[in-house]
């Protein structure tokens, strides 16, 4: 769905992506590890245009997204997106907040926009809030609702970047309960993390940064288990 090939990205002189290749499949389930700076965020930022790439190419179910002649809007609208800080409308009730994109930028029409919503609400746990304004809701249930609007109108992809390191601890568990839903329904995602042991269980496939430079990737019983770099045997044994 998703093919990162040498991208590269610097900030002033500092090479923060420094050639990276990633390629993910359909239904995957891709968590990103490294420290603070290695460039997670950043990579996530390039796949949905938020930063634009200095050298390299970004493909999307095999368009080049990178490609300056794209349409930033139209590569956006195909792909959902998650960060650390909710960002949700404070005037806007969770419904309205969830159906906003589909109507402005998907062009639903608001009744089809309103029963898909309040749907997918119901079935993930949800339904009672529909009606609420964001500040009646914890922080846990608010980050359920952003990913709920990212994934109303069935993105090819949904990129979340620390969606639970805002959170209270005893919050964090709602928010990862959904994520797992998302990977049992096939939902392609491509995910930062800090949290070493929901990676462990909920990625198909775990990717180390250091330095922007992808260093070792593979399924995370090999990754945890039995790195085979020594970087990353390194940051392993100062994260646990
Ligand atoms: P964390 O685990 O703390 O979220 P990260 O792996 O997500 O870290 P990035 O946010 O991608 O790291 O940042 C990588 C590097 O790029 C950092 O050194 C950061 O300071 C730098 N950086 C990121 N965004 C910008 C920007 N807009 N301007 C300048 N430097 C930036
Ligand atoms: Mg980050």
């Amino acid at each position: 769905v998703i093919e990162v090939r040498g991208v590269r990205k610097r900030f002033g002189d500092h090479d923060v992506l420094r050639g990276l290749d990633l390629a993910v499949a359909r239904h995957e389930v891709v968590v990103l590890i490294g420290a603070s700076g290695s460039g997670k965020s950043t990579l996530l930022k390039t796949m949905n245009l938020i930063e634009r790439v200095d050298d390299g190419q970004i493909f999307l179910s095999g368009d080049d997204i990178t490609d300056p002649r794209a349409d930033a809007d139209s590569i956006r609208a195909r792909i959902g997106v998650v960060f650390q800080h909710f960002n949700l409308f404070p005037h806007l009730t969770v419904l309205e907040n969830i159906t906003l994109a589909a109507r402005k930028v998907h062009g639903w029409r608001a009744p089809d926009a309103r029963a898909r919503a309040l749907e997918l609400l119901e079935t993930l746990g949800l339904g009672a809030k529909a009606g609420e304004y964001p500040d009646r809701l914890s922080g846990g249930q608010q980050q359920r609702v952003a990913i709920v609007r990212a994934i109303l109108t069935e993105p090819e992809v949904l990129l979340l970047d620390e969606i639970t390191s805002a959170l209270d601890p005893q919050l964090v568990g709602e928010v990862l309960d959904l994520v797992r839903e998302l990977k049992r329904r096939g939902t392609t995602i491509v995910m930062a993390t800090h949290e070493m042991s929901f990676a462990r269980e909920v990625a198909d496939r775990v990717v180390f940064l250091k330095e922007g430079v992808l260093v070792e990737q593979g399924p995370p019983e090999q990754l945890f288990d039995a790195p085979q770099h020594p970087a990353t045997v390194e940051f392993l044994a100062r994260v646990r």
